[in-house]
Order: C-alpha cells, then structure tokens, then sequence
C-alpha cells in the first residue's frame, strides 16, 4: 500500500499559517509597524487604501535590511530577534516568531524596497503567494518601504469575512492607537486614501494622548488626565486617568504592559473600583495605564493575536493600583482654590439655626507653617488633614503601596497652603436635612457627609481594635448560623483571628458552616449573618487576602453597617464630636472606599452667586 502522509509545499503552510496572524488588514498593520519599531524607526508612515484591502504601506527610517537578510526575512521562523527559545521570556522586541512576513507574502502582493546606512545600494524584493517574482538593486533612502497590495487575494473566503470598509478602517486605526500610544517618541502618520487622518509628533506618553483623543472627540482631554504613579517591588505602574466629569459612555481605556497594549478585565474593575461613588451609573472612566514588570512575572500569551495577559501577582496589582488611582483622585479632589492671602480673622454672613444671620468669627493662625511637619499632624482639632492629601493608610493597600511622596510636587505644597487652624467647639456648626452637617471655615463654609464622616471615624476604630485584639462583644440572645460556600468557608478560617479580635464570636460547627454567639459591641445585634456575609463576598471579590488586607475589609463592612443613616438628627454635641472625630483622622477627606466625605463651598463661589 501506498504511503498517503506528505509535506505541504511551503505556499500552502504558509496560506494556512496566515489565517492565525493575518485575520484583516488591521492585523497585518500591526505586524508591519512593530517591525518598523524592531528597527528603531523613529518615523513611520503608514499608508492604506480602502481601508488596507487594496493597499497597505508602511515606510520607516529604520535600520533597513541586506540584501540576503531581506529575502531571509519572508522565510517562514526567520527572525533576526530570537536565538533560542529562552530568549522568549527575556523580550524586548515586539515581534519573535518570525512569521509575520512569511504569513503576509502568502496571501497578498507584497513589494519591499529596503537600505542599510552602510550600503550605497538597497533591494527591491517582490513576492506574491509566496513566489519570488523579482529581486533586484534600488535606489532608496535608509529604511524600509513595504507595500501590501491585494490582501488575501488569493483566498476568497478571507476576502468574504472582511468588513466594510468603514468597519475596518476602524480597526486598523485601533490597532494604529494601541502602538502609538506607546511609542510618543515615534513620530507617525496615517494617510487613508490620501487622506492624512493623523500626523503625530513626537512627545510624551500625555501630549500622545491629546494628540490622537484630542481633536476628534467631542470632548478633549487637554487638561482633564490626572497623573498615577507607583513603584513598587512588584511592579511600577504609571499613566493617566480622567477626571470624573470625563467620565462617559464611550471611555477610551487602555491598559500596556512592557510597552504592549493588553486587555485585563480584573484591573479594569481595579480602576472602577477607585473611581467607586464618584461616578454615575453606566459612566465609565477613561484611563490610560502603563506596567512595567519584570517578564518572568507575567505570561505574554505568545499566541500572535491574543491580548490578554496573566499576571503572577494579580490581587496585589488589583490592589497597588486601586489604591495608586484614588490617591491621585484624592489630590486632584482637592476642593477650590481658597484665597489664603486673607489670615487672621475671617468674617463671614453664614445662616444660624434660627433662621436669621449671624456672623461667627474663625481665629486662623497666621504663623501656621504648612511645611513644619511634627507637631500639628494627629491634633484633634486636625483641619490642615482636611486638605492634606490622602494618606496611604486611608486606602485599602497601605502596606503595599509606595507612590511618589505627597511633598513632591508644587502644586501639592500649594494644597498644603491651603491648611487652616480651628477648633470644633469654637465655631458654630449645624446639621441641615438631617444628612449634612456645615461649618464655616477659612475662606468658606465646609458640607460635611454624616454618614460618611461617620464610616470613616468608625472605619479607623474597628482597624484599631483588630491591631489590638480590643474589640467588644455583645453576647447575641440565640446564636446565628452562617452557611458558607467553600471558597468562604477557606477564606473564615484565616481570618478568623481577625474577627474573633474586633469582637466576633465563632465556633465552626459543620464541615460548612459557623455559629455566630457575640458581635462586635459597635454593631449592634441584628445584621451579624449579613456583615461577616459581606465582608467575606468583598474580600474575595477585591482579592483583598493578599497581605492580611482582609482587615480593611472586615473594618470597612462593620464601619458601614454601624454607621449612623441617613435621616438622623444629631444634638448639637453629637454634631460636635462627630466632627472632632472626623477631623483627627489621618486622612479624611475620602471614606474609606474612597467616597468623598466633604466639600468647600468658598466665598467666591458663593459671592459669584449673589
Ligand atoms: P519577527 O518580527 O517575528 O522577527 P517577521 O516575519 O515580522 O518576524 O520579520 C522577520 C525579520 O525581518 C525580522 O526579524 C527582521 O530582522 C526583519 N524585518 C522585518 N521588517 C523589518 C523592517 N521594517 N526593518 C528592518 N528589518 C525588518
Ligand atoms: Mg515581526
């Protein structure tokens, strides 16, 4: 009998091998361009006709190819970037396997002239499925010229699965974004049918953005990107994320990691997260975030067109940039510049409680020294924390995050400028629809959240009694009992120490189940099942186990479920004390789950309204 197995002839494994790199001419754009930046391009210009289906040139001022290395170069696993296959976790290019061309010039028309700088002469090369049609010396300027004609000419079927052109114009230029935005220093153009779409100079990662987002949306970015950086052990994340009244329907959000763009749905929720209360529903924030980690720490999926990536520490990263975004958030949330020239005694019209107009006096300190840092940090009667920026340990990561220091920067010291001295006992304070309560401030009148105040307050007395192992308990009448999954039940028994110190009481009494006997005094009875419920359903929503942070979650969940509601009337000592709490606190302009608590509404503002 006959032998029936055989080789396919080079052109047809590579037809075959084409259909997983080259699905549309935005896939074969991308090849192109990283290959343009393999080679240190500093321009490239990209130019397509109807939308890259009858054309599709790239021309870079790279370092070009010899004449041997040109022809190599359409072999299928020629690549000049890897050697052997350790070099793949050690990557600095973008291509590696060597088979984008090869793919390329197996169904299409591809035409490349290409030079060296140290040869006199260049080479023309032209292929079509495959075949060598012509090789031959040219005259042409260092770099490489390459032009795809008639994309999948050769297979019907691909031509068929291709969109409109409308469609696919839309994909090669969000292919074109995610290099692009990259790469600032590399200065590009997009030509579609000899329409010039987009010249980008070069520039920062932040004047890349405004350049492709700025003109063409309706709304611009110029001015609305608030800066994120972090360095940690672990990773270094830097970018930009809008401002929430960016905030729409139509986000542009990216993530890159090692200068790839990448899709994570688990950080995305990291970024929502910390935008968490400042946003309506359905608004998303747009954010553009850049990772820098080690490469033995991540899985690039090395499948061509594949853009999700697995990362070693994924619960750490969820919460360094959570925690990295709202403390950025935190800063920029700073309220409206306040006149701080005017010291001394301020005077201003505020309504009392009766109706009519009073106008109390505020003693400020004119020899406050914003920049003195010992003394005045944890005073009870802490206003110069109301405008301080958020402190790290008010977020959900303290003992992993290491942003760049709060002092840094000017406009930080300005905020601190912007501190005031009081006492709570000293002014007027009143509660207004049973919800707010106001106070007059150096240079305006503070609205201060309750209930918010009252979470955070709490928020730093359950961490305290978890630290301490101080937490009361209250002896419930009859015992409760928690059913738990199996995931919960794991999560119960490391945190048990946890809860058992902040006053719960509880005794496993089945493979899955607790009984509950005692709560935590400060919670009151009834919801005993619902809150531990809920602190376990967060900590393993949010990946908080890493690091024991499990105790933000247990003090955030009893924080809020103790808290005081909304529609509470306070004596006016309550109002008081609340305040003076709130003040202490080492940060508390946000909650803890980074609501904001408070707002200054200045004399301008209202002077403006008058
Ligand atoms: P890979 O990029 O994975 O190595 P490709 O098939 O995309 O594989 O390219 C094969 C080789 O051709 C590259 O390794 C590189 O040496 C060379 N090459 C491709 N495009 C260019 C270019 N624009 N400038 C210089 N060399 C290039
Ligand atoms: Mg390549």
């Amino acid at each position: 009998m006959m032998d029936i197995i055989h080789l396919l002839p080079d052109s047809v494994a590579n037809q075959i091998a084409a259909g997983e790199v080259v699905q549309r001419p935005a896939s074969c754009l991308k090849e192109l361009v990283e290959n343009s930046l393999d080679a240190g391009a500093s321009r490239i210009q990209i130019l397509v006709r109807d939308a890259g289906r009858t054309l599709l040139q790239i021309i870079d001022d790279g370092s070009g190819m010899s004449e041997t290395d040109v022809r190599m170069a359409f072999e299928r696993h020629a690549t000049s970037k890897i050697r052997e296959a350790a070099d793949l976790f050690t990557l600095h290019t973008m291509g590696f396997r060597g088979e984008a061309l090869a793919s390329i010039c197996a169904v299409a028309h591809v035409d490349v002239q290409t030079r060296r700088k140290e040869d006199e002469v260049g080479t023309r090369l032209e292929i079509a499925g495959s075949q060598v049609m012509r090789q031959e010396p040219c005259q042409c300027p260092v770099g490489t010229n390459i032009r795809v004609r008639n994309l999948f000419y050769n297979v019907p079927a691909r031509r068929k699965f291709l969109k409109t052109d409308q469609t696919e114009l839309r994909n090669l230029l969000t292919e074109f974004y995610h290099i692009a935005l990259v790469y600032p220093k590399v200065q590009f153009t997009f030509v579609s049918n000899d329409e010039i779409l987009m010249e980008l100079p070069a520039g920062s990662e932040k004047q890349r953005i405004e350049q492709i987002f700025g003109k063409n949306s309706s709304k611009s970015f110029t001015g609305q990107l608030v800066d994120i950086k972090s360095d940690t052990e672990m990773v270094s994340i830097y970018g930009f994320v809008g401002k929430p009244e960016m905030a729409g329907k139509n986000a542009q959000q990216y993530f890159f990691v090692n200068g790839r763009f990448m899709r994570h749905p688990y950080f995305h929720k990291a970024v929502l997260t910390a935008y968490a209360g400042m946003l309506p529903n359905d608004y998303s924030p747009s954010y553009f975030i850049y990772f820098n980690i080690n490469p033995s720490s991540i899985d690039v999926n090395i499948h061509p067109t594949k853009t999700e990536i697995k990362f070693a520490d994924e619960q750490a990263i969820f919460q360094i940039l959570m925690a990295t975004i709202r403390e950025s958030l935190g800063k920029f949330n700073v309220g409206p510049s306040i006149d701080f020239d005017r010291q001394g005694e301020i005077e201003m019209p505020i309504p009392s409680q009766n109706g009519t107009t009073t106008m109390p006096k505020v003693t400020c300190d004119p020899t406050y020294n914003p920049f003195r840092t010992s003394s005045k940090t944890y005073t009870p009667s802490g206003w110069d924390k109301l405008y301080g920026p958020l402190s790290s340990q008010d977020t959900h990561s303290a003992s992993v995050v290491r942003s760049e220091s709060p002092m840094d920067s000017k406009t930080d010291m300005e905020q601190e400028q912007m501190l005031f001295e009081g006492n709570v006992t000293d002014v007027s304070v009143w509660q207004y629809a049973s919800r707010y309560l106001l106070l007059p401030v150096k240079g305006g009148i503070l609205f201060v959240d309750q209930r918010r105040a009252h979470i955070s307050v709490l928020y730093q007395q359950f961490l305290a009694q978890i630290a301490e192992h101080k937490g009361a308990m209250q002896q419930l009448l009859f015992p409760e009992e928690l059913a738990l999954s199996i995931d919960e039940m794991k999560l119960m028994q490391t945190m048990l120490n946890d809860l058992r110190a902040v006053g719960f009481d509880l005794e496993q009494i089945s493979k899955q189940a607790f009984s509950i006997s005692g709560v935590p005094a400060l919670l009151g009875g009834e919801n005993a099942v619902s809150v531990l419920k809920e602190i376990l359903h967060n900590v393993l929503e949010t990946g908080a186990s890493v690091g024991q942070q499990w105790q933000k979650s247990i003090a955030l969940a009893l924080a809020s479920s103790a808290a005081m509601p909304y529609g509470r009337a306070l004596a006016e000592d309550a109002q008081r004390q609340l305040l003076s709490d709130w003040l202490a606190l080492p940060a508390c302009k946000l909650t803890p789950d980074g609501k904001k608590v408070a707002f200054v509404m200045t004399d301008d503002e209202i002077a403006r309204k008058l």
